[in-house]
């Protein structure tokens, strides 16, 4: 399995990042793991347009979703007439709204894409071994827990504080946690996590690596950075657009992207 993060800008796209979108790929199969605003253009420089085999939606807020809009745009309307069904998976009600977002109809998105509904459980998608449940987040929510060939990844979504995060992420080599917010006495609880809360849950889980995510423009890297270190204490870095992950590579350091420092 290889992991290449396509977005990780928190909330809405950043200068150096769309919002959230995951490319995961073993066997030649390509998952879309959330499809954020700006998310379709950056994915084009790693997969081809029509290589993508199915997408999953860890739930329905803007920055998680949107660019599914204009993904349907790309297969509806392609030069050499539109592209057959792809699998996409969501909460309830992902069909519905992602027919808000083109003005066409829900008939015209469902002649594109075939939904089925996440539950809590496991199920499998391509080569991938998937089991998901509910975060704590205002709006359904789906975190993850991908495992291929024996690599295992979890993905938190966004989430508050949560237990399921935890179970989810139970000794898997790699978690891709959120971390939208810094420390601070007035964040909203069960909302998102802190760059501290994010390496709690890790340690809590034992995860073999922390990738925080979800990242908001305007939080300062260096300080979401430093208040995730004491809390876990295995490899951890900050995630960037481009950045891959995939078994057997070290553990990447915290280095910033060259281009991120603002
Ligand atoms: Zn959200």
């Amino acid at each position: 399995m290889r992991v290449t993060v396509i977005g990780c800008a928190g909330s809405f796209p950043g200068p150096d990042s769309p919002a959230s979108c995951y490319l995961l790929e073993a066997e030649g199969f390509r998952l879309v793991m959330d499809f954020g605003n700006g998310a379709l253009g950056v994915l084009q420089r790693f997969a081809g347009l029509y290589d993508v085999d199915a997408i999953c939606l860890s739930h329905l807020h803007a920055d998680h979703c949107v660019d599914l809009g204009a993904y349907w745009v790309a297969r509806q309307y392609a030069p050499t007439g539109p592209r057959p069904p792809i699998p996409v998976y969501g909460p309830p009600g992902t069909a519905g709204r992602i027919a808000g977002l083109g003005g066409e109809g829900t008939e015209a998105v469902l002649a594109r894409f075939a939904f089925g509904d996440l539950a809590p459980g496991t199920f499998e998608i391509g080569p991938f071994r998937i089991t998901a449940d509910h975060v704590n987040h205002p709006v359904e929510t789906f975190g993850f827990r991908l495992e291929h060939d024996g690599w295992r990844l979890a993905y938190s979504a966004d989430t508050g504080e949560s237990d399921a995060l935890v179970r989810l992420a139970e000794g898997a080599d790699l978690l891709l946690c959120e971390a939208s917010f810094l420390d601070r006495p007035d964040n909203r609880p069960n909302l998102h996590l802190t760059a501290r809360q994010a390496a709690q849950h890790a340690s809590r889980a034992g995860v073999g690596q922390l990738v925080l995510t979800h990242l908001v423009p305007w939080n300062d890297r260096e300080r979401t950075l430093a208040e995730a270190t004491g809390a876990y204490h295995g490899p951890l870095m900050l995630a960037h657009s481009g950045l891959v992950l995939a078994p057997g590579a070290p553990p990447a350091g915290p280095g910033t992207p060259p281009s991120a420092g603002r």
